[in-house]
């Protein structure tokens, strides 16, 4: 058995199921196709040797796993990295949507690998939505061609979930250029030596900017200038962490580095959206990759097992793991692949939903992974723990998945009093089957509309449990509807149907209910 998902199944729920039609169903699979290839045979051989390598930096230059730039090298030949690009800047041009596709195989393959051209297209999506054409003349085609990769450069010690805190300064200099300082956590494969070449996108405060969010600037800072010498950016440690252990995670230290302004002054936050939303789909996309996965080597050791005289996959609670496993993927694909395949207000009320649900999904499915494998999934030889761990950033980073229920929240409700939500849950409750659920939620998202705010709070993980499941569910029921799904996408649906779908309902019932404080005037205290 493969590593990934089946190309044509991919291919079939694009067409068949969402009504993807900006390229031929052929023209997909032969990418889908082309993709898998290369994570099958040339990503997948790398993830478990680069968990246990790790990276280690030197005089501050990261050592990465062998094979990591070589196949960063086939991977950016391929077009890879420009596989959505505009063709003026050396992209092909090809449908976001099934850039998101083709990306699940790279994620199954080598989660940690697939970060790095994940955060390049991303600043290149970035640069596209608000580069000046004399930036994207200059900044576009390097990271299109795989010479340059790019990161993103927004936590610091003080300010993750909250940007407003961002301090890392930028002096603006006599020739209109900036010189940036301060210190970035947490950056993703921000020091490597696979490129020439690698573009921070940072956020930082111009003198005497407002305070908070309103006086935050983006600013695109090199490592290396054009005449090649070095700018006075500096990775000065790597974290130790759970998992993703082939990717590097940079502390990064800007001494009066370099920089140019990209979009309006002080409206960087609102200029990075674009990067993040991308970005977003991106991690969604890892949680499905990882649960698809994880599925495929507990399916593969459940039937080579034998216990109580019969393999371990004809034992009903192994089974219904399996099939769990299967039937979280099989829902996150659709969510995220329909969120990223959405009209804007519905795209925009989705991609909270689709990051957090899928990610959870990734990780649930990833520990059912090691379940099924008993004692030997918890023994780091089977591969099991390592989906596991890598799983585990996916709801943390991104903005946490809290954060995406509070936008959720704010967005999709309260702003344009919830148009976008209320649109897609009447769409849903013309279902029969999932009308009750439907209206479950609908009467939950009033309740939160009136709550008073922070009890509001308390309710949006639930809700947005509840929103993302109930979509799938209804994804999934077309699968089920459908002449001609494939088997295994079929038996996945139906189980979503059987064993998923009534956890929105339980979700829904949990919403007006707030937790008691912590710390203060309360019994734990
Ligand atoms: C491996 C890894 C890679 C990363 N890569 C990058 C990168 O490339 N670039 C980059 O800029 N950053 C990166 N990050 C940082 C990541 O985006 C942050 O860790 C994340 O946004 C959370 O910020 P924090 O760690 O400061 O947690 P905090 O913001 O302190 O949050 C801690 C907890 O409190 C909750 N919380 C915080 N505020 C609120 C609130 N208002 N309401 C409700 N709950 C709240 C959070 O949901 C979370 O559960 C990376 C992190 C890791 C671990």
């Amino acid at each position: 058995m493969g590593v990934t998902i089946p190309p044509a199944e991919t291919a079939w729920l694009l067409h068949s199921i969402l009504g993807f039609d900006a390229m031929a169903r052929e023209e997909t699979l032969a990418v889908l196709e082309e993709a898998t290839r290369l994570a099958e045979n040339v990503l997948a051989p790398l993830d478990a040797p680069g968990d246990r390598h790790g990276t280690r930096l030197e005089a501050g230059q990261v050592i990465s796993p062998p094979g990591f730039a070589e196949a960063f090298t086939r991977y950016a030949e391929g077009g890879w990295i420009g596989i959505a690009a505009d063709p003026d800047h050396g992209g092909q041009g090809l449908s976001h949507v099934v850039a998101l596709a083709a990306f699940e195989p790279v994620s199954s393959a080598n989660m940690a690998f697939g970060l790095c051209p994940m955060l390049t297209q991303d600043a290149i999506a970035l640069l596209a939505a608000h580069g000046t054409p004399d930036q994207q003349s200059r900044l576009l085609s390097p990271m299109v061609d795989g010479r340059w990769t790019g990161t993103m450069c927004l936590t610091e010690p003080q300010s993750g979930s909250d940007l407003s805190g961002v301090r890392t300064r930028a002096e603006p200099q006599p020739d209109g250029s900036y010189a940036i300082t301060g210190q970035k956590i947490y950056i993703t494969w921000g020091e490597h030596q696979f490129t020439e070449n690698i573009l921070h996108l940072v956020l930082a405060r111009v003198p005497d900017a407002p305070a908070g969010s309103a006086g935050i600037s983006l600013f695109a800072v090199p490592k290396r200038h054009a005449d090649g010498s070095a700018n006075a950016v500096t990775c000065i440690s790597l974290e130790h962490k759970l998992g993703i252990h082939a990717s590097p995670t940079c502390v990064m230290v800007f001494e009066a580095a370099r920089g140019e302004l990209i979009g309006p002054l002080h409206r960087g936050l609102p200029s990075m959206f674009a990067m993040m939303n991308a970005a977003r789909l991106g991690v969604a996309m890892q949680g499905v990759a990882v649960a698809e996965r994880a599925y495929r080597r507990a399916a593969n050791f459940a039937s080579l097992r034998s216990q109580g005289g019969a393999a371990i996959d004809t034992h009903p609670d192994v089974r219904r793991m399996l099939w769990t496993m299967r039937a979280l993927a099989l829902g996150g694909r659709l969510l995220t692949l329909y969120a990223a395949g959405s009209e804007a207000a519905r795209a925009q009320l989705l991609i909270p939903v689709a990051k957090a649900w899928s990610t959870d999904a990734g990780v649930e499915a990833a520990s059912l992974g090691i379940q099924v494998h008993g004692g030997m999934g918890y023994v780091e030889e089977t591969g099991a723990a390592q989906h596991w761990r890598d799983a585990r950033i996916a709801p943390i980073y991104e903005g946490t998945n809290g954060i995406q229920a509070i936008t959720l929240l704010r967005r999709g409700l309260l702003r344009d009093q919830g148009a976008a939500m209320t649109a897609l849950l009447d769409e849903i409750a013309a279902t029969p089957p999932l009308r009750a659920t439907a209206m479950a939620v609908a009467e939950a998202a009033a309740w939160l509309r009136q709550a008073n705010p922070r009890d509001a709070e308390a309710g949006a993980h639930a809700f947005l449990q509840a929103v993302g499941t109930l979509t799938a569910a209804w994804l999934c029921g077309r699968v089920t509807a459908a002449v001609g799904a494939p088997p295994a996408a079929a038996a996945a649906a139906t189980v979503f149907a059987a064993q998923i779908l009534p956890r929105a309902l339980a979700a829904t019932a949990t919403i007006a209910h707030p937790h008691p404080a912590i710390s203060g005037d309360n019994a734990f205290a």
